[in-house]
């Protein structure tokens, strides 16, 4: 994706993967402060770890307690912030096709996903925000982190709680933000319970349709994937980086191919 923008944009630069152990990520980190150098894409599990390595960490990162992304200032000063939260917002915008202002919103997990998930729709004006984790604590504590952002309320509760399927016959939004779909089967949300204008959004975009798409899908509600989610955090950060926007049409190219593929050995 990064490297398919770059070339579209005629910049000479590219995208490269390190795998780092544990004890190398505060030199990697260090080297980015080199004039070669444009930013840093992070992954977990070092989404945190990089937070305390930057020079300045931009507010809403620091709320959501994650960065994913840093960048290279002119005087190489490395700045973190985070592009899952507005990446995931203009992926389900679309998906919706209406903003995330005044919606009933009910979100699956408590893991870095849903941190971002979460923030994303009380900062955009959520009216209510329902979260359900396997781990009710992890809700509990997601919950209290984002009680003062936006003007919606929140609700944490265990998954398997009758309030999150009660939570579900209102919602105009069903976000799975966890890893079921994906490394273990079945599905975290019960689709049947959803009216019938509602938008089910999962996370996971490998396979690209989840038994939960399947389902949401079969009983005719809009239904996406995650890989918009993932063009989208990719074009913001790229953006950051290079002063160039409005690459994401050329990362979705790019990148299609790689998902199918990616779904069909899934
Ligand atoms: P994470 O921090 O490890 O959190 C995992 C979450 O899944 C936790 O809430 C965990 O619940 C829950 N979970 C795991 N197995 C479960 C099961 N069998 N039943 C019910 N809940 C289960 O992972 P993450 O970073 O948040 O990622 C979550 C998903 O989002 C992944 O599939 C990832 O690929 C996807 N993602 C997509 C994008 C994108 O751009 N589309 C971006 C980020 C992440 P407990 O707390 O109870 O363990």
């Amino acid at each position: 994706m990064h490297d398919a923008a770059f070339a579209a944009a005629g910049i000479d630069a590219r995208y490269e993967l390190l795998e780092l152990e544990p004890e190398a990520v505060e030199e990697a980190v260090a080297e980015a402060r080199g004039p070669g150098w444009l930013g840093l894409g992070v992954t977990a599990p070092y989404k945190r770890v990089v937070a305390g390595l930057c020079d300045e960490v931009e507010p809403d990162a620091t709320t959501i307690g994650a960065v994913n992304n840093v960048v290279r200032t002119a005087d190489g000063r490395l700045v973190g912030f985070n592009t899952d939260a507005p990446g995931f917002r203009a992926g389900v915008e679309l998906a919706m096709g209406r903003p995330l202002a005044g919606t009933e919103v009910v979100v699956a997990g408590a893991g870095g996903a849903a941190h971002a998930v979460v923030f994303a729709c009380l900062d955009a004006g959520a009216r209510r925000v329902t979260i359900g984790n396997r781990t009710g604590s992890s809700a509990a504590e997601l919950a209290a982190r984002f009680a003062g952002v936006g003007d919606g309320s929140i609700a944490a509760m265990a998954l398997d709680d009758l309030a999150f399927a009660a939570a579900l016959r209102t919602a105009d939004l069903a976000v799975n933000a966890t890893t079921v779909g994906m490394l273990s089967p079945g599905a975290t949300i019960a689709v049947g319970l959803l009216p019938a204008g509602a938008t089910v959004f999962d996370l996971v975009y490998v396979p690209p349709e989840t038994p939960l798409l399947q389902a949401a899908t079969a009983r005719g509600l809009r239904a996406e994937n995650g890989s918009e989610m993932l063009i989208q955090q990719a074009a913001i950060a790229f953006e950051r980086w290079t002063g160039v926007g409005g690459m994401a049409d050329v990362m979705r190219t790019a990148v299609a191919p790689l998902l199918a593929d990616a779904g069909g050995r899934a």
